[in-house]
Parts: C-alpha cells; structure tokens; sequence
C-alpha cells in the first residue's frame, strides 16, 4: 500500500484553487536562464513544477528565461532541454522569453501611455543615490515628471537604437518612498547594444527580469509560478505589473532553494570551478549539475525520489547530501549488474585444480535474476583482495588465513595451505587447495563457512581503470565560509586507480550501464573509455563511508 503522505504547502494552495473553482486546470513553468548547466537544485524545481502538473491535471511549459544577451547560450539551451528529458519531464512547450520581446515593449508603451513610467537619463550612480535606504524614504528623479508624449517618443528613439548603453533606462513610476525598496520606480528596460543568441540586433533595448518573467508567465496563464525564497520581496512588483497591464492573473509562490552539505549550487560559482579548471568541466562527475551526476552514475528514478524525500520547504534549509547517496543506492542496488573486480589483487594457486584446466561457472548477472545468468572463468590462478587474507587473523576474520576456508562467490570453498613471502617480509602468494564437492549451486561438501570473497581469474581478468569520487570541499556547510569558497576544494576528491583486474565479461559494458563491482560499490563507464582502455566510474560506495567514520 502506498505511504499516505500529508500534502506539501503549494498542494494545499492548489487543492483549494481547484475546490474553489478558480482553476479547473493547472499551468507551471520551469524557467531556466540559459547561462550555465542545470544542476540538483534545477532538479528540484523540475520536480516540482512538472510533478504538480502531473498530479493535478495539467501542463508545464519550459521556458527560457533569455532577457540578459550577454551571458546566454545556445550550448545551455541544449543542455538544458536534455537534462530536463533525462529527468523524465515532457514538456508541454518550449518557449523563449526573448520570443516576448515585441509583446513586452507593447506592455511597456502601455504603461508609458498610463502615465506609470517613464525615460530617466539619470546616470545609475545617480539613481542609486535616489534610492533611499530601508529606512530612509527615496527621492524623486528630475526627470519623473516628463510628460507621456516625450516619454513615448524618448522610448521608440531607445528601441531605434539612437542612444548609447547607460544613457537612459525606462523605470516603472510607483513610489520612491515605498517600503519595499523593489518598488522604488524599478528599472524595467535598459540600453544594450549586444547580440542575442536568438533574436540577434533586432534589439538593444532588453528588458528587466521583474518585467519579463511575470508578463511571460501571464501570456502562457502561468496559474501558479514557483520560484525559490528569494523572490518574495519581487512579488509586489511581479503583481503591480499584471495589475496595472490588466493582463492574465499569474501567481507568484515561493519555496526554499535546496542547499546541500560539501557542495554549492551557484551557475556563477560552478562556471568558476570550469574556467579555472578545478575540475574537468560541467560534466565532471563530481559536479552537482545533473550533467556531472549523470556522468558519475546516479540515475533520474534515484534524484526524483530525493526530491521527493526532501519535500517543500517554506525555510532555507541545509539537505545532507547522504541523503541523496543513499536513494542511489536504493536504486542501484536494484537495477545493477553484479560484477567481480579485484582492486588489490593477491595471487592465489589452487594446487589441486588441473594446470592448463580452464572451467566456466555462471552467476546472475543482475540481483534475483535466475535467468539472466553470465560466465564466469575459474582456473587454476586467481586474484582474490589482499585484505582477504590475514597471516594472522583477528577476532571474527572469517575471510582466509592459514589453514581457514572461504568461499570463492559463484565458485567453489578453498582452504588456505601455505603463504609465500618476499624478502621484504611481503605477501606474494597464497597456495590453497579447493573442494571439487563445493561448487555453488550443486554443493554436496556439507561444509559450512562463514565467509565469502569475490575473486577473478588470473589469466582471463582484465585490467581497467576506475575513478573514484569524494566531496568536492571539506566544508559541510559552504554559506558559512568567509573566504573563498575555493579555498575549501577538497583535493583528494578524485583518486584514480589506473589498473584493477576485472572478470572477462566487463569489456560488454554499455555507455548507461550500471554495475555493482562486489564488495567495492557502484560503478559505470567513463564517456573517456576507449576500445583497449576501459574506464569505470565510481557512483558510489556501498555503503556510507562517512556515517562508518562517525561511529568508529
Ligand atoms: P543560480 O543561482 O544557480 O544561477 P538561478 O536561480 O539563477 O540559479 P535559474 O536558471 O534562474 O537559476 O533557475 C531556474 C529555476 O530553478 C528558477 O525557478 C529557480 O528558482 C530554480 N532554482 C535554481 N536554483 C535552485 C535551487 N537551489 N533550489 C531550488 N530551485 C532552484
Ligand atoms: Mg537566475
């Protein structure tokens, strides 16, 4: 039976919306600027505003929020769209901001002709200081009062181009002592001589965010358009637009971004750790954009249930990002093929199986799937992990040590005869003797050991390289650090291994595939794969690492 779970706080405002009678339907949007990769927060919005939709009964569109033609690019609107499918998400339209352009200089000639905005040639240290404080009420510009003739024909000469960028702006004429200092006659179009990547030189005049995205919303009748905390002051002027246009009644609501522990989630930051290449770019797997997780193994059933576990906050709030580790091992543990990987292999002799004798043993390849079985070659050389064995064995050791029996997972029960050292005092090599009765499967030996090892054959393993992956900074919580946010990048967060000795049937691995290297956690394969050299990513441990460090 599935969990019953109380309603999150935008459910109960849409709930009561469709109670009433004031929707019937619903409409959301996810509005990215297309100024960098999308990342675990996006996700979370993403989430959020095409689950309510589906939940409801409805449609969201993604639009893009392209106002500002100086940071945007096509590159991210691709990107963008791909992580949104990759999410799972299907979007009713795909839209551009920039393709309001035409509309929005109308909503701006509107309110010029309503007498509620005006051309200001204030410079911006000037408007600045017309500002006022929180406290202190603000200041009336000198050129407030033009009249709406000079204002029009002052804001089509703008639009043609006849005036340098940061000669004059159009602001909103509201009131300069407004407590709300957002509402102190905002800025709504600036002068920038700057290519768009869509819409080229048709413009140099671009408008401000508070005078695109409410309007944008409301020419798509947006009904309820979530954004994060930090628009709550913006709210006021999001509706003093579409009141004062009379245009459809877009809602703004807001929730709390979603903060994780020992990373961040800034487009501006990340951009940072690119360019200055802290890490291999947007992709690199211990990215926080759904790119770099992707890369890295994590899978969009596992980020959909985190942001589903994590819900609708009202507060800023800091998520432990074991906690998202912990939905991809749920996941994981459920869809991976299992493979056997020796990291830090040992030889082992098996002195009672034929030289030159190779035997094929089957294993599921996925978990509780009999019938999807692969093969598996056993000879008389193998590796097994150097720490499965121990010269002298401490309390509850039930892996080889002299004289002990294991299992070989798949294969058969080995006994532990002899160890050969090195000069240096070094284990080389372990000499053991195995139990024919034994085999997995068909075990008639009435032998009962505790421990089981995985283990590959010596000659058939394949070598591949694996990357492992930490944190990317040390700190937990990076809002709190003074300084540099890059001087907490945690150096050892990339280790890579350039050889472990993996079974046979690893060189089938697939682009997507996901695996469970046993005993030694999740992995998948690098995109920096070639056919001679393989290379495997680590997704994640098996267990948490971290909670293991705490109760030590
Ligand atoms: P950044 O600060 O990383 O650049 P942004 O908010 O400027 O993020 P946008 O492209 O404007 O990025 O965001 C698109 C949508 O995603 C917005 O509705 C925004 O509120 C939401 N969003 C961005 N970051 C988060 C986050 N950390 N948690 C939840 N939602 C977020
Ligand atoms: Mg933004």
């Amino acid at each position: 039976m599935a969990e019953e779970k109380s309603l999150n706080f935008l459910e109960e405002i849409i709930e009561a919306d469709i109670k009433s009678g004031k929707h019937t339907e619903i409409a959301t949007r996810f509005p990215p600027e297309p100024n960098g990769y999308l990342h675990l927060g996006h996700a979370k919005s993403i989430c959020l505003n095409f689950g309510l939709a589906l939940k409801y009964g409805g449609k969201t569109n993604l639009r893009f929020d392209d106002t500002n033609p100086v940071t945007e690019e096509t590159e991210y609107v691709e990107s963008i769209k791909g992580d949104v499918q990759w999410l799972g998400f299907t979007w009713a339209q795909e839209l551009y901001a920039s393709d309001y352009f035409a509309q929005l200089y109308e909503f701006a000639v509107t309110l010029i002709q309503k007498g509620l905005a005006y051309v200001d040639d204030s410079t911006s240290e000037q408007m600045a200081a017309q500002k006022g404080t929180p406290t202190q009420p603000g200041t009336n510009s000198p050129y407030r009062n033009r009249s709406v003739q000079e204002n029009l024909t002052l804001f089509a000469d703008m639009k043609a181009g006849k005036y340098a960028d940061g000669t004059k702006v159009l602001r909103a004429k509201i009131d300069m002592a407004h407590t709300n200092m957002l509402m102190r006659d905002p800025v709504i179009y600036r002068i920038k001589h700057a290519h768009h990547h869509r819409t080229g030189d048709t413009w140099c005049i671009y408008p401000m965010y508070d005078f695109a995205h409410g309007q944008s919303d409301s020419i798509e009748k947006i009904t309820h358009s979530i954004c994060t905390l930090e628009f709550v002051p913006h709210r006021e002027l999001y509706d003093w637009c579409i009141e004062n246009l009379a245009i459809y009644p877009s809602r703004q609501y807001e929730f709390a971004r979603l903060n994780m522990t020992y990373t961040l989630m800034s487009k501006r930051k990340l951009l940072q750790l690119v360019t200055e290449k802290h890490v291999s770019g947007w992709d690199d797997p211990r990215m926080p954009t759904l790119s770099g997780v992707r890369r890295r193994g994590y899978t969009p059933e596992a980020i959909r249930d985190f942001c589903d576990r994590i819900g609708v906050a009202k507060r800023d709030n800091l998520i432990d990002i074991s906690l998202l580790e912990f939905c991809v091992r749920e996941h994981l543990n459920k869809i991976s093929a299992r493979r056997m990987v020796v990291f830090d292999p040992l030889k082992v002799t098996i002195t009672n199986f034929p030289e030159g004798k190779t035997e094929i043993l089957t294993s599921e390849n996925l978990p509780d799937n009999h019938s999807d079985l692969r093969e598996m070659p056993f000879g008389r050389e193998i590796y097994i992990e150097r720490e499965d064995f121990m010269e002298v064995p401490v309390k509850k050791y039930f892996r080889l040590s002299p004289g002990q029996m294991v299992r070989l997972k798949s294969a058969y029960i080995i006994k532990c005869d002899e160890f050969i050292k090195d000069a240096a005092g070094n284990i080389i090599e372990l000499k053991c003797s195995y139990i024919p009765e034994s085999r997995s499967g068909s075990d008639s030996s009435g032998i009962n050991v505790k421990g089981v090892i995985h283990w590959v054959s010596a000659d058939k393993a394949v070598p591949v390289e694996v990357r492992q992956y930490d944190r990317l900074f040390t700190v937990e919580d990076l809002s709190t650090v003074e300084d540099d946010f890059r001087n907490h990048l945690n150096p050892n967060s990339l280790q890579v291994v350039p050889a472990v000795f993996a079974e046979p049937e690893i060189v089938n691995a697939k682009a997507g595939q996901h695996f469970q290297f046993l005993r030694m956690g999740y992995f998948c394969l690098d995109r920096d794969s070639t056919s001679g050299k393989l290379i495997f990513n680590r997704t994640t441990t098996l267990r948490d690492m971290w909670a293991k460090e705490v109760k030590k």
